[in-house]
């Protein structure tokens, strides 16, 4: 069996499964995930939190000049993948488990929460109208310096300048880059990989200033783009009027560990009060950008608690064992567009055998 893969290279090619995919199809065809599944839920109890970015068909990946690692699943797959949740699992908001741990209320049996980072357009366009369908509620964490510009995000607009620019090399003296630009759309985005991982190491005024100075060189400023855009208050005011949560994601996605204190302070509180003067209170949940065990740290968890947030997210592989430990540091699941369905249904059940391996600095 093969799939076709679009989300890495920036060409649908056919490609071999993986292991993990082939395990899941095997568990699938012989019947044995009900069983297991039944059994680690004999063993323990655990909260799963879904993690998802983009929600889109990409009919032509060379029409696509933006980042293919931030679509998690074509609309095809989210139903698909949102149905299953419906039948195997009991979705829950973050107000009915705030509600539940506050009021020492029990949780359903299967609890599981699905979850958006960034707050993409397509979330509006497409994810929404089928949670909505199927009866079901998910959580939008929004950077909302971007609802309220309009603006791409920094480091999808890096991915774009990289797939489009008609330079011959990418030069950034701070990481010692100095390479060539592959002539190849697949080879950029490659290259837009590695680069993206070693920029998102350094402190959030050096990323700043390197993917603005890029932007310069190459006479391609940040501008509005069809095919990265924010939803809108309006989208979100409607969606939270429709049962969906709100939750921030800083203002300008900066990597809040990568800010000085103050700045970070002021980042989390400022995306609260702007979350509350837009959509109303209450806002209690926070993910925290990018969301890697380097990204947050024990001032940014502070800050969070300081300006009211009452939990929040990381981008660490993992579920959370009721009742739950760490309120400012829950993992999540990341659903990744290459998962065909057999392949979600084996990470949820068993995400210990079957999670995507870790994004360390993604998200
Ligand atoms: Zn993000």
């Amino acid at each position: 069996m093969t799939t076709e893969a679009a989300n890495d290279f920036g060409r649908a090619v056919p490609q071999r499964p993986g292991k993990r995919q082939r395990l899941a199809a095997f568990c699938s065809a012989v019947g044995v995930l009900p069983g297991l599944t039944s059994l680690r839920r004999i063993l323990r109890k655990d909260l799963r939190i879904l993690a998802y970015h983009r929600v889109l068909n990409i009919s032509d990946p060379d029409a696509f000049a933006f980042d293919l690692n931030e679509v998690s699943a074509s609309p095809e797959q989210f139903r698909q993948q949102m149905e299953l949740v419906k039948r195997h699992y009991d979705p829950v908001s973050f107000r009915e488990l705030i509600a539940a741990i506050e009021g020492g209320q029990p949780l359903p049996p299967r609890p599981l929460i699905v979850t958006f980072d960034d707050g993409y357009d397509d979330n509006y366009h497409i994810a929404f109208p089928i949670l909505r369908e199927l009866g079901l509620s998910a959580m939008f964490f929004v950077s909302t310096g971007h609802i309220d510009s309009g603006m791409p995000y920094a480091y999808d607009w890096l991915v774009h300048m990289l797939c489009r620019t008609r330079a011959t090399r990418l030069k950034v003296a701070e990481l010692a880059f100095d390479k060539a630009l592959p002539a190849t759309l697949a080879g950029r985005r490659e290259l837009g990989k590695e680069l993206l991982f070693h920029l998102k190491g350094l402190d959030a005024a050096t990323q700043a200033a390197i993917i603005a100075r890029l932007g310069d060189d190459w006479g391609m400023p940040p501008a509005r783009h069809p095919q990265c855009r924010p939803m809108t208050w309006d989208q979100l005011r409607e969606m939270r009027a429709a049962g969906m949560e709100v939750g921030s994601h800083g203002v300008d996605h900066n990597i809040l560990a990568k800010l000085s204190p103050a700045a970070m302070a002021a980042e989390v509180r400022q995306s609260m009060r702007t979350l509350e003067r837009e959509l109303g209170p209450p806002i209690e949940v926070l993910s925290y950008p990018v969301g890697g065990p380097d990204s947050y740290n024990e001032q940014v968890i502070e800050a969070a608690r300081e300006a009211g947030f009452r939990m929040a997210c990381n981008y660490v592989t993992g579920v959370n064992r009721l009742p739950v430990p760490a309120h400012y540091e829950l993992q999540r699941l990341s659903v990744e567009s290459e998962m065909d369905i057999d392949w979600f249904a084996a990470m949820t059940s068993l995400p210990e055998v079957f999670a995507h391996p870790k994004r360390v600095r993604a998200g």
